[in-house]
């Protein structure tokens, strides 16, 4: 690399921190390592979509879902959206308004955020997959009870076993803590990598979270540096 293409990089990688973080340059810390852990996947057993093949087939057997009273409310189901090979699939927690128009997820501010984050690790949505626990808005956002997370999140668990990610990236606590099962508080989930149905599951702050509180935005971009990390040296030990 030539000292100007060298100087070209590194502006435009500064300027896309800037971007995201601010006038901060965040430098990297040490990495810590979590025990397996991972919860048991429940489902519909009788229900034709449990056999689906592909996102697609799962998506018609399961759009007009009216197991629990947010399929009254909805506007759209919000199934979920990116390339059914990715490698990395963001999961969040529920679809807000503007998910609920659209029915696509994460378009909405903390969506505008979660592209910038994407694109910090050098990706693409379009490269990526991104989906809720829940496939329905719940009224006034509030955060999904545990019982609509527990009717709903088999269809989770069905594009979690049809795509297969490399990597899962829960953002925020809600996701974590329910594929988890935990209670533990998001900072003891964070900064250490989990394993989930054969994935890397790493957990980091809801972009909402980030937009109203910019302090979590540097240990969000360490958790991101991590995934980074992990997912180079995943494509260096395929290539090997
Ligand atoms: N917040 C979420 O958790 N999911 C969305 O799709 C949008 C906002």
């Amino acid at each position: 690399m030539s000292r100007e293409e060298f100087l070209d990089s590194t502006r435009s990688y500064l300027m896309q921190q800037r971007d995201l973080f601010g006038n901060i340059v965040y430098v990297e810390e040490g990495k810590k390592k979590a025990p397996a852990g991972g919860a048991p996947v429940r489902g519909y057993p009788d229900e034709p979509w449990v056999a689906a093949q592909s996102p697609g087939e799962l998506y018609d057997g399961i759009h007009e879902c009216l197991k629990c009273p947010l399929g009254q409310t909805r506007t759209k189901f919000v199934f979920g959206t990116g390339s059914q090979k990715a490698d990395v699939m963001f999961i969040g927690e529920a679809p807000g308004a503007d998910e609920d128009a659209q029915g696509e997820p994460f378009v909405g501010r903390a969506g505008q955020l979660l592209n910038k984050i994407i694109e910090a690790v050098g990706m693409k949505r379009e490269d990526v997959y991104i989906c809720n626990i829940l496939k329905c808005r719940p009224p006034n956002n509030r955060e999904p009870l545990p019982s609509e997370m527990e009717t709903c999140s088999p269809y989770l668990l069905k594009q979690i076993e049809l795509i297969k990610p490399k990597f899962i990236i829960c953002l925020g606590r809600i996701s974590a803590q329910w594929l988890l099962r935990t209670n533990d508080a998001l900072s003891s989930l964070r900064g250490r990598t989990h394993e989930f149905m054969g994935s890397t599951l790493i957990v980091t702050y809801h972009p909402a979270a980030l937009l109203r509180n910019p302090n979590w935005k540097r240990p969000a971009w360490e958790d991101m540096k991590m995934f980074r990390d992990l997912y180079e040296q995943s494509k260096l030990k395929e290539g090997s």
